[in-house]
């Protein structure tokens, strides 16, 4: 079934909705709480809604339970969402519709390429953009057609970022071959389904924005205001990852690791609520939220070690 995609009306007390929007790859790790807790402040203290979305849109890189163990993280330090909670799973009837209308807009094209005949291109050099593949066959993935001009945007927390998709990104995929929609096609339509008007997310999500709003500007959805904080580097300079074997953050820790997290983020708590029970630290750090002061990459390369990472 092909379902229209439809923004919500703004909730009218604040008109903030922000969202933490995890990859269920393995538990919430020390790089994504601090993610978590700068989304779920930011709103908060705008008097906003947080949302909470599980991207367990491709499949092979889901871990079993980990969806579950990462919401229950949430619970255990004390970040509360409202409603329930999206899984992009379950929503490849918007994708399809969304796909549709790009189709539709000529925008979309069919590529055969494989993975050797793009080696050694970064950028893709446009083989299949001009070829006539009128049907999606079983071996083609669909690509998007990117103009060649400039795009930016301002972030909340990192500088203004300006990009030219086709002389820096490329046609980059919506649907891949072997049948999953594409992260920057579902986080666009989930983003605008939620409603969502703020995204608090990793550093490493700044360059796919401009990405994000070429799509929500071909679709005609409303383009959230971005704000992206600086990434949790391991011991060896490495961001903090499934990848890299980041690991889990025991719930008995939880108070320890909150403080250590709002710190990361430039609100460190008063000496009196370092390791205070987390609602405390909350409460607190809620009322104290600024942006201004959350370090920004540049200005603090310091790698940052918790307390169990390996
Ligand atoms: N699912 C992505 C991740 O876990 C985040 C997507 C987003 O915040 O836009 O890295
Ligand atoms: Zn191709």
């Amino acid at each position: 079934m092909v379902a229209s995609i439809q923004q919500p009306e703004l909730n009218p007390s604040s008109g903030y909705v922000g969202r933490f929007a995890p990859t269920p790859s393995g538990p919430l790790h020390f790089g994504s709480l601090v993610a978590a807790l700068a989304s779920y402040l930011d709103a908060r203290a705008h008097q906003g809604q947080w949302l909470l979305r599980v991207e367990d849109i491709d499949a092979p890189r889901c871990a079993p339970g980990a969806a579950d163990s990462i919401l229950q993280t949430l619970e255990d330090y004390g970040l509360h969402w409202d409603g329930d909670v999206c899984y992009q799973s379950q929503q490849s009837s918007y994708y399809e519709s969304a796909l549709g209308q790009l189709q539709a807009k000529g925008l979309v094209f069919f590529c055969t390429c494989s993975r050797s005949q793009l080696k050694g291109h970064d950028i893709y050099p446009g083989t299949c953009r001009t070829r006539v593949i009128r049907d999606q066959q079983q071996d083609c993935s669909c690509r998007i057609r990117v103009p060649d001009q400039q795009l930016a945007f301002d972030d909340l927390i990192l500088p203004s970022y300006t990009e030219n998709l086709a002389l820096q990104v490329g046609d980059f995929i919506l649907q891949r071959k072997d049948g999953p929609y594409a992260y920057q096609l579902a986080v666009v339509i989930d983003d605008a389904l939620q409603g969502i008007t703020h995204v608090i997310r990793g550093a490493d999500l700044y360059t796919q924005t401009t990405r994000q709003i070429f799509l929500q500007q071909s679709l005609g959805l409303t383009t959230p205001i971005y704000g992206h904080i600086p990434l949790i580097m391991n011991g060896q300079g490495q961001k903090l990852s499934k990848q890299n074997l980041a690991q889990a953050i025991a719930t008995k820790e939880a108070p320890v690791l909150l403080s250590q997290a709002l710190q990361r983020l430039g609100q460190a708590p008063p000496q009196e609520l370092i390791d205070a029970p987390i609602e405390e630290q909350l409460q607190w750090a809620i009322t104290a939220w600024d942006r201004h002061k959350i370090p920004s990459l540049q200005e603090d390369p310091t790698p940052f070690v918790t307390t169990d990472s390996p």
